[in-house]
């Protein structure tokens, strides 16, 4: 049988202002979870739209168990993501506990989302932007010291100026640890083949 096909809304998809005919379509159920709900009708003014998606059944609105954020937490905490708010964590956990019978994708613009959503290999689409094109793991880092920190760390331990974040695919990841392994031998030529 195929799976019923499920759209998980972030507060964004509703900031992009979702055109109500994309809910008309029978056979996808739209979801999302209370405390985006409530973040959008602090900050939205009409909201009228999206309450008669939720009265009419178009707009379904369930919270995740536990442990589904739990393991959202750990996977957020493991990739250096640390920006995301409850109600992005709600969001990743419950398409990830809806995966179980139906066949999700969020929609969502926030960066932080998508990249913890495609690293647990959830779908993601993008309301506005042009995406991510790789997962990859949150590294910060001191443009003065040149020091990278693996924790949560806002400011430098050395010289206390901001850290600035910079994505690392796992790819990168790996070829940065190759060199690392080559130790430092000055200017590397292009082309040239390491043989030792
Ligand atoms: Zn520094």
């Amino acid at each position: 049988m195929i799976k019923k096909k499920v759209i998980v809304l972030d507060a964004t998809a509703f900031y992009a202002g979702i055109p109500l005919s994309s809910f008309s379509h029978p056979s996808i159920q739209y979801y999302t979870t209370s405390s985006v709900l409530n973040e959008v009708r602090h900050i939205k003014q009409s909201i009228d739209a999206m309450d008669l998606l939720v009265n009419t059944g178009k707009l379904i609105v369930a919270d995740p168990k536990q442990e589904y954020i739990e393991e959202v937490r750990a996977y957020a905490e493991k990739i250096g993501e640390y920006d995301l708010s409850d109600a992005d964590i709600s969001i990743i956990a419950l398409a990830l506990m809806l995966q179980q019978s139906y066949e999700v994708t969020i929609a969502s613009d926030d960066y932080g989302i998508a990249n913890v959503a495609m690293v647990m290999g959830l779908s993601i689409s993008y309301t506005t932007s042009r995406g991510i094109r790789y997962p990859g793991k949150w590294v910060r880092y001191c443009k003065v010291c040149r020091i990278t920190y693996n924790d949560a760390s806002k400011v430098c331990r050395v010289c206390g100026n901001k850290l600035r974040s910079r994505l690392v695919s796992s790819w990168r990841e790996k070829e940065e640890q190759k060199k690392r392994e080559e130790g430092r031998e000055g200017e590397r030529k292009e082309g040239r083949i390491n043989e030792s």
